[in-house]
């Protein structure tokens, strides 16, 4: 079975179907990008172990696990590929604050608060906790 891409839904493409980024360069495809077999089958796995979104899970809410996202980035991280310790489950939503957060920390130099950062929601810089009502419903 060919795992499903998740992609964020407002990335734009070029004519070439590449992601143009925000610098004007081009992102190559998942597989380029390193995203391969191996990774197929452990995101796989982390799913399976983890149904439920981490950060919606710490803020009370239960928004399913849309993709699996490395807490300190593979960019910066390259051996922690797969790591599962530096693995979250996280839901479209929350995975967009976890990006916003990783270009915060980059740029203060601060990349290797990330993993305190994410592990709690208290400790998180609050513009990062969703303002979203915990369990509306409720
Ligand atoms: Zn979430």
């Amino acid at each position: 079975m060919k795992a499903k891409v998740y992609r964020p839904f407002n990335a734009p493409r070029s004519a070439a179907g590449k992601r143009v980024t925000k610098t004007g360069g081009f992102r190559g495809s998942s597989r380029e990008r390193g995203y391969d077999a191996r990774w197929d089958r452990l995101s796989l796995a982390f799913r399976k172990k983890h149904p439920f979104c981490a950060w919606c899970i710490q803020e009370g809410r239960d928004g399913l696990t849309d993709l699996v996202d490395h807490v300190l980035p593979v960019v910066d991280r390259p051996e922690l590929r797969h790591e599962w310790s530096n693995l979250m489950g996280l839901c479209r939503e929350c995975h967009g604050r976890k990006t916003s957060m990783e270009v915060y920390a980059r740029e203060r130099g601060e990349l290797d608060y990330l993993p305190a950062w994410c592990s709690e929601v208290t400790n998180r810089p609050p513009q990062f906790v969703s303002i979203n009502p915990i369990n509306p419903e409720a």
